[in-house]
Formats: structure tokens, C-alpha cells, sequence
């Protein structure tokens, strides 16, 4: 029997994410996963980043994870959403050529020190009580380890529907993982079924492009990674074209045989990642939908037509195909499907994603409910840092809805849970104007340093970026003006005998460092980007010495520990329902237990004082 600190099930997003951070902290690990060549590959579209999904990306990336570099190595295109809105809500997007990134992705893996890839099925769990200690696999090889990260995706008993047809797989060719579904039912957890689509592959030589309109990347592209300067490959663009009425009567009339509306599925889909099926039905008043028509790669005919995820028979799918403009000869590559997959109430989890009914169990990735490459790599970040923790590496990052995104997503997920596929949006962090895709690095590249995941050439340039802007934040901030002189340069503000500082002066609105520099000679000089991140900083500044106070009293929350062994049961002053809720999540902080769906602060204060009392000991916990 072999022994590795770590093993982690899956060489998918999360999978590689968990394997690579734990052998950064030096640990030895084993990627155990169904097909070697599936690592890195991409089960839907091929895009990566967005909106709160760039920030994920720059978060893993700040702490030397591999999304951003590798994706930046076949990215074809590139755009910044909401380029026009503020900062804070800017996602950076790339549409990526998937062989490209499975190629990149796999040379890395085969190129990190301790990181050994095993092909095969994890069959098995192999446990002692209630904990685990390795895993069992299909062709009878047990390895045993300090912590097991289960990273399986979609596998678990996963259900392919295409129509009223129905077969079992993991994603399209390639076999469900149903054996280690039945060993996760022995161990009771809560668990329940979830559903996503993804739409027909086009064959692009058959599509007519010049009847389209076509959507090139940015002039000026925004690299996913802190580390990349430009991109590596050709840029390409994108085609547009539109679903229509005959579109949606096609779709319409045949609803009774769509996997999704003819009763084949039962479990819940993504509300913001709907089928086209769905959109007909939901948004009846809306006329036609939006299809981008996105290239898989430079040397690869498919095209992915993203906006029309469908279960529909391939018939139908032919005919819908066909009604769309630009699309009447396109030839279907693959069926778009439905899967319909076991995951895992992430509630069950701890903070670190530790099944607490299973010692040493992590769990990360779409198996806890969530939907996308970058949820998922996200929190086989966290997953690997707490298995490299229980192998007895000290790596003290701790996450929080104040430091980061992925903060976010595991507090809601080991909080409140899901109900449908979870992905993330700019709009679940309470601190976005702090949480920013530009200061990821800022926030988190000193914790990576600190807890030892961060590697020499990252943690250099960091350094020197910072130093950087210290420089620059000290010359515009160490020099004031009066409302005279401003206004000697053109720049309107009150007259209100305040001096303001070059950093103020780069808050107001519509005033550039070019316009600074009239009256601070030394900032024309400063480097492009650090004169674009200062911008950045100013137009927030503001706000963000407002949310202080708000982080400070969520810190003071967070630091009141609850203890494992409080029992919420019969707790008098709680109702029935709450302590239920409690019970279920088990929260490890008075902040986290603020935030369960129907907490009051009666109840908070009920449980305030219960921890008082156990710690004088005037009752036993
Ligand atoms: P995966 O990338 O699925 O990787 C799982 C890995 O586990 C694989 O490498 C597999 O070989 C391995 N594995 C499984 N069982 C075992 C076992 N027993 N032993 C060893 N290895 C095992 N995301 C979006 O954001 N938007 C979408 O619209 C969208 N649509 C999708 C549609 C479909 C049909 C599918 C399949 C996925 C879709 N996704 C979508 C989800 C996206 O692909 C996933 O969120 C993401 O890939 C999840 O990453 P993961 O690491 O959790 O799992």
C-alpha cells in the first residue's frame, strides 16, 4: 500500500487547484482521476472569468493557483465586462481554446514537484470509525493519507438526458462514478440531485459567418493572470446572432419531449444559467435571445453557441439550429444534453470543507452544489490548503466575506447552502468595492506568502509592484493644494479652504493622472499600470473608510468562537426550527450563526450567553 500526505479524487478544476496548492506547501500528493488526458478538460464552454467569476480567477491567482496562468497560455480572446461601470464590478473574461488549455494545464501538473497523477476509479473510501484514511480504487490498489479531497463533479451517479433518451455518464463520453456514490450513501450524508445543460457543438465551417455580426476582444487585453503580460496566442472573434419566433415556436411545440419539461429530471437547475427551454417558457414576452457563437480553439472547427442549452431530442435541436440566421446549414458536432448529477449539502461541511461527519474527508468543486470552473477551482484551493493543514502543515489562511470572494462562497455555502447550482456574482459580496478583480493580489498575496503557497517569481513581482505604489500613493498623497491653486489648473472644486491631496484630486470625477501631473510633475512619469490602479484605489477610497467599521464589528463577530461540542438542542430561548438550523450547519462563529436564513439577535444573544456561562463554567457545554 502506498501512503501520500494527500490524495485528491478528480483531475478536474478543483481537483488540480487542491493537488497543485498542497504539493506548493511541500506535501506529497496523489491526483487520482478516471482518464489522465481529462485533466483541464473543460465540460461546457470555453470561457473563463466574468463577473465575480474574473474575480475568483485573480483571487486563486494572487494566491499562485493555476487557472489564470494556464488559461492566459490559450486565451483567443479577451474582454473586460462592464468596462464602463466602476471597477468594482469589472469582470475579466476569456474565451480559451480548450486543447491549448488542456495541454498547459497537464504539462504543469506533470511538472510540479510531489505531485504524482494515478488513472483510475476511486471505488471506495477507506476508513477507520468514522475517519477516513485513503482510498480504495477499482483495479483493487488501496493508498492510504493523512486527507482525501473528493473533487468528482458531475460523475457522481451522473445522468446523461438527451430528449425522452437517458444514459448514464459523467459528461458526454465518459462513464458516471457510481460505486463511490453508493460508499458516500453508507455514510448518511444529506445529499440531493442537481441538473445543468450545455448547448449542441456547431461545426463552424458550416455556419455562414458573413451573415453574422462578429464581436471582437479588447484593443487593450486584461490578462487573467497578475503574472501575464499579453496574450500568448492569435485573438479571434466572436460571432452574434439571434434566436427568433420560429425558434421559439419550434422550441415551444416540443416541450413534452425536452428532458427538462417532460418530467425526465427532478433535480434543480441554474436559474442564471438557463436552457433555451426555459427562457422560451420564463420570458414568453421576449421575442427573440442573444447567441454568441464562441471558437473552442485555433486549430478546432467547433463552435459553441452559447445562449441555447438544451434537452431537447436531436431532431428538434436540428431544427432549432437551423431557424436561426446564419445557422440554417450549420451541422450539429455533438448534441447539447442535460446531466443530472448527486451532490452534497455543503452545510455538512466545515469552513475549511471538511466533512464533519468524516474526519479528513474534503469535499470541493460542483460535488457541494455549486456550477462553474471557477467555483470550483476556487474551493479546491481552500480543500487542498485544509488537507495540506490536517498532513500537518502550519497554513494559517483564513477566508472571510471581508478578504475575499471566495470568502463569500464558502461562507454561503457551508451557511446557508444551496438551492440550485450556486455561481458566484459580484452581488453576494457585501464588500465588493473592496473585493475588487484589480487588488486580489493586494489582499491575498501577503496570506500565500505567509502560509507558504506562494512561489518565488510571484512573490518578486508582487513585491516590486507594491513597492511600486507605495512610492506612487506617498508622492500624490504627500502633496496638497488649495482650492485657489486647483482652481488656478482648471480643476473646479469647492471653495472651501481644504487642501487636498493628489489622491483626492484623483477621486473627483473625470480628473485623470494626466491632469494630477499638471500639478505633481514626478506622476507623469509612474508606470502605466500603477497610475491605473491609484485610479482605481481613489474613486473607492471614499467608500471603503466607510465600510471599516461595518468589517470591523463582522471581525469582532467572527472572533467569538462557538464551541464543537455546544449543543443547540433544547437550548431554551431558541425555537425548534432554529435549533434545527443550528444543529444542521453548525456554526463555528457567533458571525457565522448571524448569518443563517431566520437567526434573530434574541436568538444570537441566547447563544451569546450560553457560551459566557460554559466558559466560567457555570454549566457544562
Ligand atoms: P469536473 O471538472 O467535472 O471534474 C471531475 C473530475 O473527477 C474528472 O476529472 C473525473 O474524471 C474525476 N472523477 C470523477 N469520479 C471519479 C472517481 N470515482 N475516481 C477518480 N476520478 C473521478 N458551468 C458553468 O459555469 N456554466 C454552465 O453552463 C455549465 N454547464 C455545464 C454543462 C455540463 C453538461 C457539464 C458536464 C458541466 C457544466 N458546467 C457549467 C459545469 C462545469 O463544467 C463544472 O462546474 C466544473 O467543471 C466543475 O469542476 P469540478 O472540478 O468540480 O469537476
Amino acid at each position: 500500500m502506498k501512503h501520500f500526505d494527500v490524495i485528491v479524487v478528480g483531475g478536474g478544476h478543483a481537483g488540480v487547484e487542491a493537488a497543485h496548492v498542497a504539493a506548493r506547501l511541500g506535501v506529497s500528493v496523489a491526483l487520482v482521476t478516471l482518464r489522465a488526458d481529462g485533466i483541464g478538460v473543460m465540460s461546457c464552454n470555453p470561457a473563463m472569468g466574468g463577473l465575480g467569476k474574473g474575480h475568483l480567477i485573480r483571487e486563486i491567482d494572487a494566491l499562485d493557483g493555476l487557472m489564470g496562468r494556464i488559461a492566459d497560455r490559450a486565451g483567443i480572446q479577451y474582454r473586460l465586462l462592464n468596462r464602463r461601470k466602476g471597477p468594482a464590478v469589472q469582470g475579466p473574461r476569456a474565451q480559451i481554446d480548450r486543447a491549448l488549455y488542456r495541454r498547459a494545464m497537464q504539462e504543469e501538473i506533470a511538472a510540479t514537484p510531489r505531485l504524482s497523477v494515478i488513472e483510475g476509479e476511486v471505488s471506495d473510501l477507506w476508513m477507520q470509525g468514522a475517519a477516513v484514511k485513503g482510498v480504495n480504487l477499482a483495479s483493487g490498489v488501496r493508498l492510504s493519507a493523512a486527507a482525501v479531497v473528493l473533487t468528482t463533479g458531475t460523475f457522481l451517479r451522473g445522468e446523461i438526458h438527451i430528449g425522452r433518451e437517458r444514459r448514464k455518464g459523467g459528461r458526454m463520453g465518459e462513464r458516471p462514478s457510481e460505486r463511490l456514490a453508493q460508499r458516500l450513501d453508507d455514510l448518511s450524508l444529506p445529499m440531493g440531485r442537481l441538473k445543468t445543460g450545455t448547448p449542441p457543438r456547431l461545426d463552424g465551417r458550416t455556419i455562414d459567418w458573413n451573415a453574422l455580426e462578429s464581436q471582437p476582444g479588447d484593443e487593450h487585453p486584461e490578462m487573467l493572470s497578475f503574472l501575464s503580460g499579453a496574450p500568448a496566442v492569435r485573438q479571434v472573434s466572436c460571432g452574434i446572432t439571434h434566436t427568433n419566433a420560429r425558434t421559439h415556436d419550434i422550441i415551444r411545440e416540443n416541450l413534452h419531449v425536452s428532458a427538462m419539461y417532460g418530467g425526465g429530471i427532478t433535480g434543480v437547475g441554474p436559474r442564471y444559467c438557463p436552457s433555451v427551454e426555459d427562457k422560451v417558457v420564463r420570458f414568453a414576452e421576449k421575442e427573440s435571445h442573444q447567441i454568441f457563437l464562441e471558437p473552442e480553439g485555433l486549430e478546432d472547427n467547433a463552435v459553441y453557441p452559447n445562449g441555447i442549452s438544451t434537452s431537447l431530442p436531436l431532431d428538434v435541436q436540428e431544427r432549432l439550429v437551423h431557424s436561426i440566421t446564419g445557422l440554417e446549414g450549420a451541422r450539429i458536432l455533438q448534441p447539447g444534453y442535460a446531466i443530472e448529477y448527486d451532490y452534497i449539502d455543503p452545510r455538512a461541511l466545515t469552513a475549511g470543507l471538511e466533512l464533519r461527519a468524516a474526519p479528513g474527508l474534503f469535499l470541493a468543486g460542483q460535488i457541494n452544489g455549486t456550477t462553474g470552473y471557477e467555483e470550483a477551482a476556487a474551493q479546491g484551493v481552500v480543500a487542498g490548503l485544509s488537507a495540506a493543514q490536517k498532513a500537518g502543515v502550519a497554513c494559517p489562511i483564513a477566508f472571510d466575506r471581508s478578504n475575499s470572494y471566495i470568502g463569500v462562497m464558502i461562507d454561503d455555502l457551508v451557511t446557508r447552502g444551496v438551492t440550485e447550482p450556486y455561481r458566484m456574482f459580484t452581488s453576494r459580496a457585501e464588500y465588493r468595492l473592496h473585493l475588487r478583480a484589480d487588488n486580489a493580489d493586494q489582499r491575498l498575496t501577503p496570506m500565500g506568502i505567509a502560509c507558504g503557497c506562494v512561489g518565488e517569481a510571484r512573490r518578486c513581482a508582487f513585491e516590486n509592484k507594491l513597492e511600486k505604489l507605495e512610492g506612487a500613493r506617498g508622492l500624490l498623497g504627500g502633496a496638497s493644494f488649495t482650492p485657489q491653486q486647483l482652481a488656478a489648473q482648471g480643476i473646479k472644486v469647492n471653495q472651501d479652504g481644504r487642501r487636498r491631496s493628489g489622491l483626492d484630486l484623483l477621486a473627483l470625477p473625470g480628473i485623470e493622472m494626466t491632469v494630477v501631473s499638471k500639478l505633481i510633475p514626478q506622476a507623469g512619469r509612474l508606470p502605466a499600470e500603477t497610475s491605473r490602479q491609484l485610479q482605481r484605489e481613489a474613486i473607492y477610497a471614499h467608500y471603503i473608510d466607510r465600510q471599516r467599521g461595518e468589517i470591523a464589528a463582522l471581525k469582532r463577530d467572527e472572533a467569538i468562537g462557538i464551541p464543537e461540542t455546544l449543543s443547540f438542542k433544547g437550548l431554551s430561548g431558541l425555537s425548534n426550527e432554529l435549533q434545527d438550523k443550528l444543529e444542521r450547519v453548525r456554526p463555528a462563529t457567533i458571525g457565522q450563526a448571524g448569518r443563517i436564513e431566520g437567526m434573530t439577535p434574541a436568538a444570537l444573544t441566547v447563544i451569546l450567553l450560553h457560551i459566557r456561562k460554559t466558559s466560567r463554567g457555570e454549566i457544562a457545554v
